[in-house]
């Protein structure tokens, strides 16, 4: 009987407490959304992916051995990105998980690519406790899903605590380059997809895309949601 009238009550308190859109803050239609329409279609799309010259294999030694370099969107410090990003991360709101990695699943299905399974960048054990989950791989599990392929959130391990924006980039490069482990051995000959939530300096993904390719029985590209400049 109660779970009967659980949606009544869930409609209820949307008609008095709607949840907001994360761009323009009015009220959403859709409860499970995170943006209205009139702020996704504002998110600023790289299609750096499509481009002869994508500007991300730059920051990283490992490019040349990669096949494709994924970023869904611009990233501006002031942004709606910057929002979605801080609410994904420190306010629990999954939804934005789930928006980009819908996003991500067509921007993966458009490319001329086949892919085996998803890996996500692992957060330091230490850092998920606190936040209670890994914002990447609720975007990663959600890709897969509508990919029916993998998502490995195991495949990898992160044996150092590194602070964000703690040091300098070259320091910071250097200590992210023995901060992770391959923790499980990949299915061999598949073509994997390394994701992140933000590409910054690519010393994260190029610290994991390195360890990943050492291995040599798999190929490898790599995908963030979003690019910073
Ligand atoms: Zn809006």
């Amino acid at each position: 009987m109660l779970s009967a009238l659980k949606p009544i009550f869930n409609d209820l308190f949307s008609l008095f407490f709607p949840k907001l859109c994360l761009g323009c803050k009015e009220a959403l239609l859709l409860p499970k959304h995170c943006l209205c329409y009139r702020c996704e279609i504002m998110l600023p799309p790289t299609y750096f992916h499509l481009l002869s010259e994508n500007p991300m294999g730059d920051r990283m030694s490992t490019s040349p051995q990669l096949k494709q370099l994924f970023s869904l969107y611009f990233f501006e410090p002031t942004g709606i990105m910057e929002s979605m990003l801080y609410a994904l991360k420190y306010q629990g709101n999954k939804s934005v998980g789930v928006f980009f990695g819908r996003k991500l699943a067509a921007a993966m299905a458009a490319s001329s690519a086949h892919f085996d399974g998803i890996i996500g960048v692992p957060l330091h054990p230490k850092r998920k406790r606190k936040r209670g989950y890994n914002q990447v791989d609720i975007i990663g599990e959600t890709a897969a899903k509508a990919l029916a392929i993998p998502y490995y959130n195991r495949a990898l391990s992160r044996t150092k605590n590194t602070p964000p924006l703690s040091k300098t980039k070259g320091e910071r490069a250097e200590v992210l380059a023995n901060a992770f482990r391959v923790k499980e051995t990949l299915p061999a000959g598949g073509h994997y997809l390394l994701l992140d939530d933000i590409y910054t300096t690519g010393a994260t993904l190029n610290a994991c895309a390195k360890i990943l390719l050492e291995e040599g029985r798999i190929s490898l590209s790599i995908a963030t949601v979003a690019y910073r400049n």
